[in-house]
């Protein structure tokens, strides 16, 4: 069974990730989304409620929700997948992502990272401008899906807006 681990934070998770994600299946019998505990970072979700969000996004049992914390190859290793999934969407993103890429590579030689891109309108995307828009009470509608809408709507406390 091919089995793909789609890292990061997804606080929260975006239309982008969701596109990843149905790439990812069409290639992996299995996408583990996984939430990466980051004790240095303060995020807006917590893991279980990035976790929630995420779940409620696919119907599919082919996609697995679950959180990390340490060495992804450690992580990778225990769940038995062999390809990490991570997306690329602008040249901004490619040093960074090169760079984990080799660095895990040489943890892990037998782990393959796989880049995806998105469609063009989420290649602008990120949960970061996601959380500013939402925060400054714009409209996200299009950028996440509705539950995820709600969500950001209930932290920033404008449920009734
Ligand atoms: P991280 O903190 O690990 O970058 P993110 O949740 O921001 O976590 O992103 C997880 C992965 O999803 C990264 O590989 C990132 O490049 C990718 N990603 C984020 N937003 C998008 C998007 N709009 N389209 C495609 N990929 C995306």
């Amino acid at each position: 069974m091919a089995i793909a681990i789609f890292p990061g934070s997804f606080d929260p998770i975006t239309n982008g990730h969701v596109d990843l994600v149905e790439r990812g299946l069409k290639m992996f019998d299995k996408v583990i989304v996984s939430v990466l505990v980051n004790p240095n970072k303060t995020p807006l979700f917590t893991v279980a409620e990035r976790s929630a969000i995420i779940r409620r996004c696919f119907p599919s049992e082919r996609v697995v929700v679950d959180s990390f914390r340490g060495l992804l190859v450690d992580f990778a290793r225990e769940k038995g997948a062999k390809v990490i999934m991570r997306g690329l969407r602008a040249v901004t993103d490619f040093e960074y992502e090169l760079q984990m890429a080799m660095m895990n590579r040489e943890l892990f030689p037998e782990l393959e990272t796989v880049f995806l891109t998105p469609q063009t309108v989420y290649s602008y995307l990120s949960s970061k401008l996601v959380r500013e828009v939402a925060n400054l009470k714009g409209d996200i509608s299009k950028f996440v899906p509705p539950h995820v809408e709600v969500a950001l709507k209930e932290k920033f406390g404008n449920a009734s807006s």
